[in-house]
């Protein structure tokens, strides 16, 4: 048999790639994750709104709907088993028309398929009496909902990878991937210190990145490269006190969950992020967004103090479809789909790709077969 240099490589040291990581080096394979950044998490999983998802909003089957739930239960074992900072603070959905009132109940039929436990359906009167400063016309209770600390989670996925002897190795870009004869991967690493080294397995979880590192892989079919779309979305944070402890979603816009509010761990309101389309990695804020914001957030916190809100950071979506087509679900692409056994690759791993990080690492250990 071959021997490889690590048995299994995986691109990127987002929260998805060290989930990954994290999942192969249980099964004691020696793991490496390669990271161009000198530090990880610098990606998606840096820029996002830290929320621990229940899983309501997924049709039934897609990846997302299965490996949210999953990925929410294991996140919340796995936060309580390494002293992660979380809050299940619990979400409202909450109808900000009468006409949303509709959309309320076929998201709570699909989140009870979805198997999302808790849910509940309250009057306008209920939610206010949990929330006195919300408007609404009637809600949705989502108690497993929550908010983690994504950078404490990351950390304790590195440590795990490294206590069971992998590595994760940054400022070292990916750039390139040969099949061997007989099985497994030649790699080339660059960086400081180019390096080659072989591998049984090769798992890509790039984020905004996943059609180029494809690309680099000779053999990966270029048609199977999905078209990539960045669907940006900015946040406006609150100066002052943060006027609800839930989590208050209006109900999904077209692509995307749209502006909601949180409380984050440190006590502050944020709300975002919204969506619109971009076409680089641009992450600047532009203040004049201002105005519609407060117009959005008012119609769930009629007091919102205009002159409070400050604008503060932006996220991009690695999205698969453009604006008006229909949200398609996360793209694992295994051996059946790129003809390369050993190789699994990734695509548009949007929301809710942090949640489902670690049900996504077991998914790919198990399309591996290992
Ligand atoms: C605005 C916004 C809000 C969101 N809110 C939530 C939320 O509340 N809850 C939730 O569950 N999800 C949320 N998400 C989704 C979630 O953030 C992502 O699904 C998740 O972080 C993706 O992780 P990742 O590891 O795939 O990508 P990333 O975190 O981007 O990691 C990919 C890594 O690969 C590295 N890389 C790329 N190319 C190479 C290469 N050639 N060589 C080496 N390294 C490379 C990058 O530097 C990066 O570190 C949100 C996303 C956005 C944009």
């Amino acid at each position: 048999m071959a021997e490889f240099d690590f048995e299994a490589v995986v691109v990127g040291a987002g929260a998805v790639g060290l989930a990954c990581g994290y999942a192969l080096a249980r099964r004691d394979l020696s793991v490496a994750v390669l990271e161009k950044e000198a530090v990880i998490g610098q990606g998606v999983s840096s820029r996002n709104s830290e929320v621990i998802h229940g899983g309501l909003y997924y049709p039934t089957g897609s990846l997302k709907a299965r490996l949210c739930v999953r990925g929410r239960r294991a996140l919340y074992a796995f936060c309580d088993a390494h002293k992660v900072n979380y809050d299940r603070c619990g979400k409202l959905v909450v109808a900000t028309s009468p006409d949303d009132v509709e959309r309320l109940e076929a998201i709570l039929e699909q989140a009870r398929t979805n198997d999302v436990e808790g849910m509940a359906q309250l009057t306008a009167a209920q939610a206010i009496a949990m929330e006195p400063e919300l408007a609404c016309y009637g809600a949705l209770h989502s108690p497993q909902s929550g908010v983690l600390d994504s950078h404490g989670y990351m950390l304790a996925l590195e440590g795990e990878i490294q206590a069971h002897g992998g590595a994760v190795v940054t400022s070292t870009p990916f750039e390139g991937a040969t099949p061997l004869d007989g099985g497994g991967f030649s790699i080339r690493a660059g960086g400081e210190e180019p390096a080659t080294l072989t591998c049984r397995y090769l798992v890509t979880a790039a984020g905004l990145f996943a059609q180029d590192a494809a690309a680099l892989i000779e053999g990966f079919p270029k048609a199977e490269i999905p078209k990539a779309f960045y669907g940006k979305g900015i946040y406006f944070r609150l100066m002052g006190k943060a006027p609800f402890s839930r989590l208050i979603y209006p109900p999904p816009i077209h692509g995307a969950l749209g502006t909601h509010y949180r409380r984050d761990l440190g006590g502050q309101a944020v709300f975002g992020p919204n969506l619109f389309w971009v076409d680089e990695l641009d992450y600047s804020v532009d203040p004049d967004a201002r105005a519609a914001f407060t117009d959005y957030i008012r119609k769930f916190w009629p007091a919102v103090p205009e002159e409070h809100l400050s604008p503060d950071y932006a996220g991009i979506r690695p999205k698969l479809h453009g604006p008006d087509d229909p949200q398609p679900d996360w793209r694992i692409d295994d051996a059946t789909a790129h003809g390369l056994p050993g190789l699994v690759a990734m695509f548009g791993i949007e929301s809710p790709g942090l949640t489902s990080s670690l049900a996504l690492g077991e998914e790919i250990a198990a399309r591996l077969e290992v």
